[in-house]
């Protein structure tokens, strides 16, 4: 994996925290859930909030 071009820095942050058995989390906006999916953390909304409030 090359992380020269990545355009997500928590990507990059990400996969150095699993390196220490952590992990980078964002909070939802609309619930302030923590989320590690990198879909959802990308968003700053989970899964249900993202259903709830599309677009
Ligand atoms: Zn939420």
């Amino acid at each position: 994996m090359h992380d020269t071009c990545k355009p997500d820095p928590i990507a990059a942050l990400d996969a150095e925290a699993r390196r220490h058995g952590a992990r980078i989390a964002t909070r939802c906006t609309r619930c302030g859930a923590w989320l590690v999916d990198p879909k959802s953390r990308a968003a700053h909304r989970g899964p249900k909030c993202r259903k709830a409030v599309s677009a």
